[in-house]
Protein backbone atom coordinates (compact mmCIF):
# COMPACT_ATOMS: atom_id res chain seq x y z
CA UNK A 1 0.00 0.00 0.00
CA UNK A 2 1.35 3.17 -0.74
CA UNK A 3 1.85 6.09 1.73
CA UNK A 4 -0.72 8.60 -0.13
CA UNK A 5 -3.19 5.21 0.60
CA UNK A 6 -2.50 4.58 3.97
CA UNK A 7 -3.07 8.63 4.29
CA UNK A 8 -6.08 8.56 3.16
CA UNK A 9 -7.91 6.08 5.47
CA UNK A 10 -6.87 8.52 8.33
CA UNK A 11 -10.16 10.13 9.68
CA UNK A 12 -10.27 13.89 10.47
CA UNK A 13 -13.29 16.01 12.61
CA UNK A 14 -11.53 19.26 11.51
CA UNK A 15 -11.63 22.36 13.71
CA UNK A 16 -12.39 25.60 12.10
CA UNK A 17 -10.34 27.06 14.47
CA UNK A 18 -6.61 26.74 12.72
CA UNK A 19 -4.64 25.32 15.22
CA UNK A 20 -0.92 25.85 13.16
CA UNK A 21 -0.04 28.95 11.48
CA UNK A 22 3.05 29.75 9.41
CA UNK A 23 4.66 33.00 9.34
CA UNK A 24 5.64 33.88 5.98
CA UNK A 25 7.81 36.53 6.49
CA UNK A 26 10.66 33.98 8.02
CA UNK A 27 10.08 31.43 4.91
CA UNK A 28 10.89 33.78 2.59
CA UNK A 29 14.82 33.66 2.88
CA UNK A 30 14.75 30.06 4.41
CA UNK A 31 16.91 28.37 1.90
CA UNK A 32 16.62 24.82 2.54
CA UNK A 33 12.78 25.27 3.62
CA UNK A 34 12.87 21.88 5.84
CA UNK A 35 9.58 21.60 6.44
CA UNK A 36 8.89 19.67 3.33
CA UNK A 37 10.45 17.20 3.79
CA UNK A 38 9.32 16.87 7.38
CA UNK A 39 5.25 16.74 7.36
CA UNK A 40 4.17 13.21 6.96
CA UNK A 41 1.27 14.85 5.52
CA UNK A 42 2.29 16.96 2.68
CA UNK A 43 0.57 19.88 4.71
CA UNK A 44 3.43 22.44 3.39
CA UNK A 45 3.83 22.73 -0.62
CA UNK A 46 5.97 24.89 -2.45
CA UNK A 47 4.04 27.06 -5.02
CA UNK A 48 6.39 29.20 -6.93
CA UNK A 49 8.76 29.47 -4.58
CA UNK A 50 6.05 30.31 -1.93
CA UNK A 51 5.45 28.27 0.74
CA UNK A 52 1.26 27.42 1.55
CA UNK A 53 0.23 25.56 4.68
CA UNK A 54 -3.08 23.77 5.23
CA UNK A 55 -4.27 22.59 8.56
CA UNK A 56 -6.45 19.60 7.85
CA UNK A 57 -4.57 17.05 7.17
CA UNK A 58 -1.90 17.36 9.94
CA UNK A 59 -1.26 14.55 12.18
CA UNK A 60 -0.76 16.18 14.88
CA UNK A 61 3.03 15.00 15.21
CA UNK A 62 4.96 17.61 15.63
CA UNK A 63 7.67 17.75 13.33
CA UNK A 64 7.47 21.09 11.51
CA UNK A 65 7.80 22.83 14.38
CA UNK A 66 10.98 21.02 15.43
CA UNK A 67 12.63 21.48 11.56
CA UNK A 68 11.78 24.91 11.35
CA UNK A 69 15.13 26.59 13.04
CA UNK A 70 13.54 30.50 12.17
CA UNK A 71 10.67 29.82 14.63
CA UNK A 72 8.18 30.66 11.85
CA UNK A 73 5.38 28.29 12.86
CA UNK A 74 3.40 28.75 15.77
CA UNK A 75 2.26 25.39 17.00
CA UNK A 76 -0.56 23.74 19.26
CA UNK A 77 -3.18 20.79 19.36
CA UNK A 78 -6.59 21.42 18.07
CA UNK A 79 -9.25 22.01 20.38
CA UNK A 80 -10.55 18.56 22.34
CA UNK A 81 -12.51 16.67 20.38
CA UNK A 82 -10.82 17.58 17.13
CA UNK A 83 -8.42 16.48 14.69
CA UNK A 84 -7.14 13.41 13.76
CA UNK A 85 -8.58 10.66 15.09
CA UNK A 86 -6.34 7.64 15.76
CA UNK A 87 -7.54 4.10 15.91
CA UNK A 88 -6.11 3.16 18.93
CA UNK A 89 -6.87 6.72 20.96
S1 LIG B 1 11.05 25.63 7.70
FE1 LIG B 1 9.93 27.32 8.68
S2 LIG B 1 10.79 29.19 7.82
FE2 LIG B 1 11.44 27.49 6.52
S3 LIG B 1 9.92 27.44 4.86
FE3 LIG B 1 9.24 26.01 6.46
S4 LIG B 1 7.87 27.19 7.81
FE4 LIG B 1 9.04 28.65 6.56
S1 LIG C 1 2.34 18.57 13.11
FE1 LIG C 1 3.16 16.98 11.74
S2 LIG C 1 1.49 16.48 10.34
FE2 LIG C 1 0.97 18.43 11.33
S3 LIG C 1 1.69 19.99 9.90
FE3 LIG C 1 3.34 19.64 11.40
S4 LIG C 1 4.64 18.04 10.48
FE4 LIG C 1 2.71 18.07 9.35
Amino acid sequence: MKVEEKLALNKFDVDKEVHITVNEEGCRDCELKPCLYACPADCFVLREDHITFSYEGCLECGSCQIACAKGAISWTYPRGGFGVCYQYG
